[in-house]
């Protein structure tokens, strides 16, 4: 089910990445005994990471805005970083791919990709050199089932990332974001997948497209 060199502990709110980033980061993605609404789920993720945590949010409006988290709070922006131990990102989605990020030099991030903020760019606007980044692409609609329509074969910046079959047109948003973010500097061997499609993977978690829900699956990164 899983991208088979990642190691996962299971808790009853939601999954820890284990083994990828270093030690001093805590990542992971709930299940959907959260129904995903912030700022209350934070509370109950609290009770595995610790009550001195903050944790930061955005209203995700399928744009291209980073933002850098210096205090606990909303931001406008579909990515955040922060520098801050203590200080968590908390992405929700139902489909869309969210991206964890960390270096090893006490940089954190979280970004929100769905096709209109890949196409806008969002993944150009990261300014960190990602030399010494790792990056995880969570729970999120894979080409398996990221069906779209055919205009998108004139969107230019998404043209290369997509797989025709008989059954139509698939966007490929996980290759996508590998591509994007080592032209960018990452280096191969610290693009890590879930390899989990939130629509087909059978598992405990929401899709927007199978089952028009409101609810949203949370991923999270912090340092502590
Ligand atoms: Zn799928």
């Amino acid at each position: 089910m899983f991208n088979k060199g990642i190691k996962l502990n299971e808790t009853r709110f939601c999954f820890f990445i284990e083994n990828l980033f270093s030690p001093n980061i805590i990542s992971g993605f709930s299940k959907s005994s959260l129904p995903g609404e912030l700022p209350g789920d934070f509370n109950k993720l609290i009770s595995y990471i610790g009550k001195k945590n903050s944790f930061s949010y955005m209203d995700q409006k399928h744009s291209a805005g980073l933002a850098l988290a210096q205090k606990p709070g909303l931001y406008d922006a579909d990515g955040l970083f922060t520098k801050d131990k203590n200080h968590f990102l908390v992405v929700k989605t139902a489909d869309c791919l969210p991206l964890l990020l960390a270096n090893g030099d006490g940089l954190a991030g979280v970004i929100h990709m769905g096709w209109r903020s890949a196409k806008k760019g969002i993944l150009k606007n990261i300014s960190f050199d990602l030399t010494d980044f790792k990056v995880v692409a969570g729970l999120g609609l894979r080409s398996c089932c990221y069906q779209v329509g055919a205009e998108f074969r004139e969107f230019s910046e998404l043209s290369s990332y997509l797989r025709t079959t008989p059954k139509g047109v698939f966007f490929e948003p996980v290759r996508f974001a590998r591509d994007k973010l080592i032209a960018q500097g990452l280096k191969k061997d610290n693009f890590f997948d879930l390899s989990l499609c939130s629509y087909c993977s059978g598992g405990d978690f929401f899709s927007y497209r199978r089952d028009k829900t409101s609810k949203r699956n949370l991923s999270f990164i912090g340092l502590r």
